[in-house]
């Protein structure tokens, strides 16, 4: 440990779901419901799996290093250029290119209470400052956030919407905090939601609109949620080209797979998948909503495809409890939020086991 950077020998590894192979051993039951990493209830589209197949006749062969077919298809899609996009193996990836890219140590790394766990192990691994900023109405503080930029600042991270509350911002306050920061510092708007917001939200802003006036704009979106294509790990950054050529001397050679770069491409090209799934999220958000309201629970409004609600007490034990009855959440007392319980949106009858096994637990 004495080793290691100073940053690391801090660091907690970052906790991942339980695996729902895992619970069902230990219960001995076959239909265990994980609802705890924000996966898609419909998994992949079947033309991406057909084309990730297709694909595996290749894996003899380095994939493309450069994604370029990808690459053309998202800038194609989004209205880019493909100059701009840095491919990631998830979009995880991407925010470590840039706090590599960008951050010394010493240097601060700044974002918002109730975020994202990945942007301060991404900061300490560099051994640079994590600073949170206390957030209001469980969302960003963007005045705060601001008042909180120094010299030192070298990037920012906002989630929009934000992981684990589900809160999102408006057009007008995120470019203003945009307009404001410094040249020096580095934002990275993060989309991994980006599409649930969207569809949930008329008004729902688009950071991508914004790279070609801010050229220290970085926007980070993913196949892993939407997509459903959170096992191969693809997602992607959009920034200035200046930026993304940064990104690209820091990103590992042949950082995206041959078989997650041919099914991102062919998740691309079905649409009416999207849709069903933004469908099946919107409907599962009102009957998740309209359940926690059935049981007296508070919850955070959220517009992306989970939902945090207040269990009225401890909620570490009361996620035990449920693990009990089949059913796996996101405990999120590690994000400052102790009592509440943050579920992933699934399809209506997992939805209903998660409400049953609530009802059951908290004794309503
Ligand atoms: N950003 C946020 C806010 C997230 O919640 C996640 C996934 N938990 C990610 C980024 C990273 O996802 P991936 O690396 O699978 O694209």
């Amino acid at each position: 440990t004495e080793r290691a950077a100073p940053g690391v020998r801090g660091l907690q590894p970052y906790q991942p779901g339980k695996p729902i192979e895992e619970l069902e051993r230990e219960l001995g039951i076959t239909n265990a419901v994980k609802l705890a990493s924000n996966e898609n209830p419909l998994g992949p589209s079947p033309l991406a799996v057909e084309a990730g197949r297709k694909a595996m006749t290749d894996v003899g062969l380095y994939p493309d290093g450069n994604g370029f077919r990808l690459k053309q298809k998202l800038a194609e899609r989004i209205g880019v250029a493909m100059e701009r996009i840095t491919l990631g193996n998830g979009s995880s990836d991407i925010l470590e290119f840039v706090v590599r890219a960008f951050v010394q140590p010493g240097d601060t790394v700044l974002f918002s209470e109730h975020a994202f766990a990945i942007y301060p192990i991404l900061a300490m691994t560099v051994s640079a400052k994590p600073v949170s900023v206390p957030a209001r109405e469980w969302g960003h503080d963007l005045a705060a956030m601001a008042a909180a930029i120094t010299p030192e600042t070298k990037v920012v991270f906002v989630a929009n919407p934000n992981n684990p509350t589900g809160t999102w911002l408006r057009g007008d306050e995120l470019e203003a905090f945009i307009a404001k920061m410094p040249a020096e510092t580095v934002v990275v708007v993060d989309e991994a939601y980006f599409e649930y917001g969207r569809r949930l939200e008329s008004d729902y802003p688009d950071a991508v609109a914004w790279v070609e006036k801010y050229p220290n704009l970085v926007v980070s979106r993913t196949f892993s949620k939407c997509h459903g294509l959170a096992g191969l790990r693809v997602g992607y950054g959009i920034s200035h080209p200046g930026v993304a050529d940064l990104l690209n001397r820091v990103r590992p050679p042949f950082n995206v797979n041959s078989v997650a770069l041919a099914a991102a491409e062919a998740a691309l090209d079905d649409d009416a998948h999207l849709s069903r799934t933004l469908e099946v999220n919107a409907e599962g958000m009102k009957q998740l909503a309209a359940g926690f309201d059935t049981l007296g629970l508070s919850y955070i409004g959220s517009v992306g495809n989970f939902i945090s609600v207040n269990v009225g007490r401890e909620a570490g034990p009361v996620y035990e409890a449920l693990l009990r009855e089949g059913v796996i959440v996101r405990p999120i007392a590690g994000y400052g939020m102790p009592d509440h319980l943050r579920i992933t949106i699934g399809a209506a009858e997992q939805n209903e086991r998660v409400l049953t096994a609530l009802n059951t637990v908290l004794g309503r």
